[in-house]
């Protein structure tokens, strides 16, 4: 099956994949492929896996070792874990959970650099390097909080430096889980105007999202997600069907779409 453009290989193959978070298994042989430049939106309900399939990519967690699965990531199953960060950008609630509220703006960006939480001593930046976090936070419009301690700043704020670290690596592909949680209406709609430059300019975008009017119109195809399986997979106006979407949220839901977006609600 092919879905829509394909810029280069592939930027994610799962195959068979059996994997545990403590002693619960979320997946039992899970397999799925997802190409580069076919920007995806997973949806799911709470606890169906999502967050543990965008650890299995970006390589935070590994499968059960078998020799008949692999998670291969642009073709590859091993990687030095920094050199995949920075191909590979995540951004997610988990992360601004865990990072250091003492840390400055612009330290948070430079930090996408070692992939760590906050900068260290031992860590060297050249003038280069502290240009281009500086023409990070323009292009997200930040810059001017470059020196304020991330504990301070808005969730809205925090997630754009979080993306501002993901982002100084110009990576090729961007992972995001749940982006705009706990963001208003103005921050998820610049959230989003953001999210859809980036994937005009050539990113590959992997969406976990639970709200369908966040799924941006460029976004081509969409994976449901049920208990650590693949319900449905396929192109987004095959998927984000009202039976569809009732089934995977065991409740009765009416989806509807205007110039490529979508909403839903409760049905009858
Ligand atoms: P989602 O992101 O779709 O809400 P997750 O991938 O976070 O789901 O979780 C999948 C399953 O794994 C859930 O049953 C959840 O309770 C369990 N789980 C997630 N994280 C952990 C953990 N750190 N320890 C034990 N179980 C976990
Ligand atoms: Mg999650």
């Amino acid at each position: 099956m092919s879905f829509g453009a394909t810029e280069g290989g592939t930027l994610v193959d799962i195959q068979n994949v059996t994997a545990y978070r403590g002693s619960n298994r979320v997946f039992d042989a899970l397999s799925l492929q997802i190409d580069e430049g076919c920007h995806t939106a997973i949806l799911g309900q709470n606890g169906s896996g999502k967050s543990t399939l965008m650890k299995l990519i970006s390589k935070e967690i590994y499968p059960v070792a078998n020799p008949e699965s692999h998670v291969r990531v642009f073709g590859r199953d091993r990687w030095n874990v920094g050199e995949l960060r920075c191909r590979l950008g995540m951004v997610s609630h988990d992360l601004q959970q865990s990072y250091l509220s003492g840390a400055r703006g612009v330290n948070v960006i430079l930090s996408g650099f070692y992939g760590s939480i906050d900068t260290w001593q031992n860590q060297a930046f050249s003038p280069q390097d502290v240009e281009r976090a500086e023409a990070v936070m323009l292009r997200l419009g930040i810059e001017e909080l470059r020196h304020r301690a991330f504990g301070s700043l808005s969730t809205g704020q925090q997630r754009r430096f979080l993306l501002g670290r993901a982002l100084i690596n110009n990576p090729d592909a961007l992972l995001f889980d749940e982006p705009t949680t706990g963001l208003d209406l103005k921050g998820t709609c610049s959230y989003l105007e953001t999210l859809r430059s980036l994937m005009q300019d050539g990113k590959s975008v992997l969406l976990v999202t639970h709200h369908l009017h966040e799924i941006p119109p460029e976004i081509q195809r969409v994976v449901l997600l049920r208990e650590g399986r693949v319900a449905t997979d396929g192109m987004k106006k095959d998927v984000l069907t009202s039976r569809l979407l009732s089934e995977l949220f065991d409740s009765p839901l009416e989806v509807a779409e205007r110039n490529g977006w979508y909403q839903v609600l409760p049905a009858g």
